[in-house]
């Protein structure tokens, strides 16, 4: 698996080259931006897999920048980690309803920094802000919505193709027949949880049946993508 990249948004050099420094040693990719324009074009050109958010930069803030990324589709669940001088708790909630993940107020100690980026790419899964999921041979395009295992292309109902998304975003997390409901049929909606194994029997099926089968039956759960098949 690649490393994961993370783009830097900080306009203090010497703690950008801090930060960058640090992050690296950890085996991450780095990319620095010193603007908030700057930062929203890298990120349109080629969204990381998390962002380190500084507060106030020039060009955009990291504010504004936060919920313009929010409010597109390809960025929308984007990791994003705020940087700030500003530490009063109304603040903070501030940065958080704006869409930040998580909230770190300078001057902060590197290895508290670096546990908590470690922490939130950890709870996303990798690949999750990416268009394109690849897990083993399966390949899902989200821009395209195609399927395609091992290069051939598949034919998934809308269901089929929402289930396989959700699962491919955590593999190996279990998901609960009530979980799946919520995530892929919506809150609003009353479906008998049965429904739900119906429709994993039709994504398995869609999947190819002769082929090793990529989902786990968790008795008594739910459902999971299983970690070990791409091995
Ligand atoms: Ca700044």
């Amino acid at each position: 698996m690649a490393a994961p990249r993370i783009l830097l948004a900080e306009d203090e050099e010497a703690l950008a080259t801090l930060i960058r420094y640090n992050l690296q040693a950890e085996g991450w990719e780095v990319e620095e931006a010193s603007r908030g324009d700057e930062a929203e074009l890298m990120l349109r050109e080629n969204p990381p897999d998390l962002l380190l958010l500084d507060w106030m930069l020039p060009g955009l803030s990291g504010i504004e920048l936060c919920r313009r990324i929010r409010m597109r589709r390809e960025t929308e669940r984007l990791p994003v980690i705020m940087l700030t001088a500003r530490g009063e708790e109304q603040d903070r909630v501030r940065g958080l309803a704006t869409g930040a993940d998580d909230y770190i107020v300078k001057p902060f100690s590197v290895p508290e920094l670096v546990a908590r980026v470690r922490a939130l790419l950890r709870r996303v899964s990798p690949g999750e802000s990416r268009d394109l999921l690849t897990f083993g041979d399966l390949e899902l395009d989200r821009v395209q919505h195609r399927v395609r295992r091992a290069g051939r292309p598949l034919h998934l109902g809308p269901t089929e193709f929402r289930l396989l998304e959700l699962l491919l975003t955590n593999p190996g997390r279990v998901f609960s027949r009530e979980q799946l409901l919520d995530r892929v049929w919506g809150r609003d909606v009353y479906i008998d949880e049965r429904t739900v194994d119906v429709h994993v029997g039709r994504l398995r099926k869609a999947l190819g049946e002769s082929a090793r089968d990529p989902i786990r039956t968790v008795r008594g759960t739910g459902y999971s993508l299983d970690e070990t098949y791409p091995a």
